[in-house]
């Protein structure tokens, strides 16, 4: 047996131990070659469509059981697409009159569908291009006799190693059977990232393309501490590595019984500690956790995973039953943030070179209107349900935010207007991720009643380094004293102004830069569910006062690596 060992970067924590399963994703572009025997040809044809109907129909009956009738309806869109005469027919005539082999007839013919649906005014036909493309892969796959593999229907306990994984792919694996994944590309605060710490699951990201040549079916070990992938260990590895899965079990269970503690301080400071989420079904998890409120809900994920936009009926009901869940518990739920890694493929929006310097979040917002507005609208009117705050992402200039302050002012008069109910008190707040805004958030502060932090979006701006290039990861450095005065900065400016702040950024749930942070005086710190009850445990044992000086030492230092140091020399002494 042949043990390797892969280096990434430990993404969302724990050990997992399972069988690989290796996805290899490639999009595959046949030549145009001619057919030898054109009655075969059309025989395979028709042998992978029936194979494809077979899989999709087992797809939806799956989805429907699992995730209920919405989430399945994509599968349904794809049935009636295999469906449709005009493809066959099209594919039909490739081989019988212009003599082209089975895979390009395919590839030729689902390319005209693509382009014509991708011109078409009307945005539901659109939308089904990326259906097209989907079924066509799928149909691509068995004509090749190439394993498909489908996220969400995993029947047996594995270990996801693929190039990458886009957020609604994670969004729809199963943690009953996904054990842990691997991915290639990505960083700590890629989206796949912080969705596998939403789902409790072991990951490791940024491994490199190496780990391509994993083999599915081989035993794998995820240790995030150790930052490594195992690839068919012995059996004294094996041994090990699973005694060291059940104490991370037991430690968690030692801290499950601080959920209903309110985080203070050794010296009586109290905080806010807040779950990140994206998903309605992450609710439950995070208030078994110990969330005292929801301090971001990424409400892209309601758009993703999904062939058209939500309506209003559909968001007002989502956010309607988050606020119910949480009570008199704050929810902060973000508006529309879509862009850099997170697309919404069904808009077909054009490629850009530098997605996430591009028309992202509130930009596209601002640009789309209508959508927007439909957001807002079902944000208002699920406002009586509950402690909601609005909060608007990625702002660069005051500009913007006082033009999405006077649309929600606009929405919430025409809603008034219609006789229909509206929480006057909702606060509304904004994201800090850019420079711009931090340096000069003494500027934004009398414009808002909260700021949070986004350090994801802060760091990679900052440094200039894409949060989703492994290459660049050295880069993200939340305890660069850069990334400590920009926070300081905004905390200063909101305390200065009376206005609460928090953190909804993954350096929130960091333990080297939580201390930190409390002595700073952050005042709400939202993360992953996941993170929770460590970051509660470790504030109880601090004392604010003496991490206010710790914090101000810290900016001193010229370099992370010094910051590291004298944090770790910190705590252990506080031991
Ligand atoms: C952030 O940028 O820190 C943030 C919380 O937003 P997202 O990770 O969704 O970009
Ligand atoms: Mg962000």
């Amino acid at each position: 047996m042949n043990t390797t060992t892969y280096k990434g970067i430990g993404a969302s924590p724990g050990i997992a131990i399972a069988n690989a399963i290796v996805i290899h994703d490639e999009v595959y572009i046949p030549e145009p070659t001619q057919s030898q025997d054109k009655e075969a040809s059309w025989a395979r044809v028709q042998q992978a469509f029936t194979a494809a109907e077979q899989d999709i129909q087992a797809i939806y009956e799956h989805t429907k059981a699992k995730l209920g009738d919405k989430k399945a309806e994509i599968f349904e869109g794809h049935l009636m697409i295999l469906e449709d005469p005009d493809l066959l027919e099209g594919i039909q005539t490739s081989i019988e009159e212009d003599g082209y082999e089975a895979e390009y007839a395919l590839h030729a013919t689902a390319q005209q569908f693509i382009s014509i649906l991708s011109e078409m005014d009307d945005e539901i036909l659109r939308e089904r291009a990326t259906d097209v493309k989907d079924i066509t892969n799928r149909i691509m796959s068995h004509l090749r006799g190439v394993k498909h593999i489908d996220l969400s229907s995993l029947q047996e306990e594995c270990i996801i190693v693929a190039r990458d994984l886009t957020p609604s792919d994670t969004a729809l694996l199963d943690v009953n059977y996904v054990k842990g994944f691997v991915t290639a590309m990505g960083s700590r605060t890629s989206h796949s990232a912080i969705m596998a710490r939403s789902l409790e699951i072991p990951a490791i990201v940024g491994a490199g393309d190496a780990v391509m040549s994993i083999e599915t079916g081989v035993t794998l070990i995820i240790h995030t501490d150790q930052q490594e992938v195992i690839v068919q260990p012995d059996s004294s590895v094996l041994e090990e590595m699973t005694a060291q899965q059940q104490r991370f079990i037991q430690h968690k269970e030692q801290l499950a019984k601080l959920v209903d503690q309110p985080t203070i301080s050794k010296d009586g400071s109290q905080v806010e500690l807040a779950a990140n989420i994206g998903k309605l079904e992450d609710i439950d998890r995070a208030i078994s956790l110990g969330a005292e409120g929801i301090g971001l809900f990424r409400s892209e994920f309601l758009y993703m995973g999904k062939t058209s936009l939500p309506t209003e009926e559909e968001q007002y009901s989502s956010y309607s039953y988050a606020l119910q869940k949480m009570g008199t518990k704050p929810v902060v739920i973000r508006t529309l943030d879509i862009g850099g890694d997170k697309e919404l493929p069904y808009l077909n929006l054009p490629k850009e070179d530098n997605p996430f310097l591009g028309l992202r979040a509130l930009r596209f917002c601002l640009v789309n209107q209508d959508l927007f507005r439909t957001q807002l609208r079902a944000l208002l009117r699920a406002s009586v349900h509950g402690n909601l705050k609005i909060m608007f992402p990625m702002i660069a200039v005051l500009e913007e935010l006082l033009q999405a302050k006077q649309i929600l002012a606009e929405e919430k008069q025409k809603l008034i207007d219609e006789g229909i109910a509206v929480n006057d008190h909702i606060e509304v707040g904004m994201m800090v991720e850019i420079p711009s805004v931090a340096v000069s958030a003494d500027l934004f502060a009398p414009h808002i009643d909260f700021f949070s932090i986004g350090t994801n979006d802060l760091i990679q701006y900052t440094m200039a380094a894409d949060r989703m290039n492994e290459t660049l990861a050295y880069l993200y450095q939340p305890l660069h004293p850069s990334i400590l005065r920009l926070v300081k900065m905004v905390i200063d400016a909101a305390n200065k102004e009376g206005k609460w702040v928090g953190m909804c950024g993954e350096m929130a749930g960091d333990s080297l830069a939580a201390p930190l942070l409390l002595g700073l005086g952050l005042h709400e710190f939202s993360m992953s569910a996941s993170s929770i009850l460590s970051t509660k445990e470790q504030l109880m044992n601090l004392n604010k006062a003496e991490w206010k000086t710790h914090a101000e030492h810290a900016m001193t230092l010229a370099q992370s690596e010094q910051i590291v140091q004298y944090v770790q020399q910190q705590l252990t002494s506080n031991e």
